[in-house]
């Protein structure tokens, strides 16, 4: 049975679709078979992974919306074990359209339910917003990961998300877990950046990974290559880093 991961944050640019992109190549290249799925309409996942969501003809909208089968779909990606579900221009009006539909908040959970079992592990790039997309992704998950800029901010909002997080579980799926809150974008440098790294710590001492994603300018240009840089240039410290987090992840998952 593959393990759902939602990748979630209602604050834009914190990482989560750097995120998916380079943990989804890190999962795959370790030879675990993943699915990414694009829940954001400004599908970036999608291009990040090479595809054109103009040229996105059938998208995770149209299994939201429950018009076709997951199965053409889903497609594989440049990388061995990777398949994604793109997001295609449609979504933008999701959060609308699905308002009146039946058992609303539980679409991408529907979907996705024969997949499980082909993937060991399945991704979710959520949106920037709390709204019935990533409601639907949480409805969905396992667990959840939570991107955290290493920025002033950084916790600003996070208590939106974790009473979003304990709503979810008080009805729509009481088995929700947090993976975990990573630390992205972190500037050595900046002693800001060090200080918001000890107190997300001290907050949350069991919640943290010990993966730090870097600021690193190889996660920011990769995707105008439409190329993962766990792929582009697995040496860099960017990639380096999500090779961490894959292993850590791994690691939880064997323990669990
Ligand atoms: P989100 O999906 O949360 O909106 P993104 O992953 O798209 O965030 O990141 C926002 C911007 O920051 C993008 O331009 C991305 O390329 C860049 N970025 C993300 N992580 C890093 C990083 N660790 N170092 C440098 N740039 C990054
Ligand atoms: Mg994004």
């Amino acid at each position: 049975m593959g393990r759902v991961l939602a990748i979630a944050n209602q604050k834009g640019g914190v990482g989560k679709t750097t995120t998916s992109v380079n943990l989804g190549a890190g999962l795959a290249l370790a030879g675990h078979s993943t699915l990414m799925i694009d829940l954001d309409p400004q599908a970036s996942a999608t291009s990040g992974l090479g595809i054109h969501p103009q040229e996105v003809g059938a998208s995770v909208y149209h299994a939201l919306i429950g018009e076709r089968s997951v199965d053409d779909i889903i497609r594989p990606t440049q990388v061995d074990n990777l398949w994604v579900m793109p997001a295609s221009r449609d979504l933008i009006g999701a959060e609308i359209e699905l308002v009146p539909l039946p058992r609303r908040e539980y679409r991408l959970q529907q979907a996705i339910a024969a997949l499980r079992h082909r993937f060991e592990f399945v991704i979710i790039d959520c949106p920037p917003s709390l709204g019935l997309l990533t409601v639907n992704a949480l409805s969905a998950a396992d667990a959840v990961l939570i991107p955290l800029q290493c920025e002033y901010y950084a916790l600003e909002g996070l208590s939106a998300l974790l009473d979003t997080i304990g709503f979810i579980r008080q009805g729509l799926n009481p088995s929700l877990g947090i993976e975990g809150l990573l630390l992205t974008m972190f500037d050595t440098r900046n002693s800001l950046a060090h200080q918001v790294l000890n107190e997300v710590r001290q907050h949350f001492p069991d919640q943290v990974f010990k993966a730090v994603i870097p600021r690193n300018v190889r996660l920011s240009e990769c995707p105008s290559y439409g190329v993962p840089a766990m792929v582009y240039d697995a040496s860099s410290r960017g990639a380096k880093a999500y090779a961490a987090l894959t292993e850590e992840l791994v690691q939880n998952a064997v323990r669990r």
